[in-house]
Formats: C-alpha cells, sequence, structure tokens
C-alpha cells in the first residue's frame, strides 16, 4: 500500500500542500470559490517551525489506530486493507476525545459544525493534493519499498559524486 513519506529536508516551507488539502476538502474544489464556502476548508496536514526548520506533519493511519479505538460513535473507522482511517461527519459528536489519543497531533477541529476533521487521504485521487502540490517533492507517495530504494539511490549518489 501506498504511503505519503516526508523528506525533511526538502521542506521549504512554502505551506503549499495546506491550501492545496484545504482547497481538495471545500465543496467546489476552486481555491476562488472556496474561500467564501461555509464551513471554511480546512487544511488536515500541518506544516510547523521548530527552531529554523518547516516540516509537514500529517496523518499517519496508523496500525490499530488509537483514534479508532477512541471513538464512541464509530465516526472513525479504519479500512482493514489499506488502513485509512476516514470520519463520518454524520457520526461525529465532537466530543475530542480522538484528538486526545492522536500521538501526532493531526486531528483538528471544524468549528462550524463543531465536528473532528482529518487526513483522508483524498479518496478521489490518484495522487493525494498535498503531495502533487509539493514544489520540492518534499512528499513522496509510494510503496514503502519504492521509498526506501529512492532513499538509497540518493545516498549512494551523493557518495559518487559528493
Ligand atoms: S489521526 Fe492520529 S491516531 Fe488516528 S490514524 Fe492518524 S496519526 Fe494515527
Ligand atoms: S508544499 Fe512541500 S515544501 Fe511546501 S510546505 Fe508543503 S511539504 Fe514543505
Amino acid at each position: 500500500m501506498k504511503e505519503i513519506f516526508v523528506r525533511i529536508d526538502r521542506c521549504v516551507g512554502c505551506r503549499s500542500c495546506e491550501l492545496a488539502c484545504a482547497v481538495e476538502h471545500s465543496r467546489s474544489k476552486n481555491l476562488l470559490e472556496a474561500i467564501s464556502e461555509i464551513p471554511r476548508p480546512r487544511r488536515r496536514l500541518y506544516v510547523e517551525q521548530i527552531k529554523d526548520r518547516k516540516v509537514p506533519f500529517l496523518c499517519r493511519h496508523c496500525e490499530d489506530a488509537p483514534c479508532v479505538r477512541a471513538c464512541r460513535t464509530s465516526a472513525l473507522s479504519q479500512d482493514p486493507i489499506t488502513n485509512i482511517v476516514t470520519h463520518n461527519p454524520d457520526r461525529c459528536i465532537g466530543c475530542w476525545l480522538c484528538a486526545m489519543v492522536c500521538p501526532y497531533g493531526v486531528i483538528n477541529r471544524e468549528e462550524e459544525r463543531r465536528i473532528a476533521i482529518k487526513c483522508d487521504r483524498c479518496p478521489e485521487r490518484a495522487e493525494p493534493a498535498c503531495v502533487q502540490a509539493c514544489p520540492t517533492k518534499a512528499l513522496v507517495f509510494a510503496e514503502e519499498q519504492e521509498f526506501a530504494k529512492l532513499v538509497r539511490r540518493e545516498a549512494i549518489s551523493q557518495i559518487l559524486h559528493g
């Protein structure tokens, strides 16, 4: 299964990923129209600054996801094959148990409806919007082995060519 891997060294903190995420989760999926939508379209990944580094952070769709276990109303569920954790807004009561147990702090609040929001890995797209928007390829959508091979090849290239 493909995952979204983060190349921390490549992030320049432009926040294109955050913007693309919010637009993808708008009703119109169009930047100009999304700005005036209610509820306001929100990002589901977060570029955080620690000292002089900026790092995009997003849901890891954990094995045996703690947020799914914590949810009392089954608003959160996990696909047994892909591991993707999705959220059903109609079942969410805004109790924030999921946000309390997520070890990565990537569950946010939609103020208007008082419900949780999180990454759904863009089910309508072949490649998640954040990955496609990143100009420096700091976000990589790949199988684990494919990503490892990419990193190995870059390391070898650095060793050979400095
Ligand atoms: S929201 Fe947090 S706990 Fe739930 S799957 Fe994503 S990273 Fe894991
Ligand atoms: S789009 Fe890429 S470079 Fe820009 S903030 Fe996001 S991850 Fe970093």
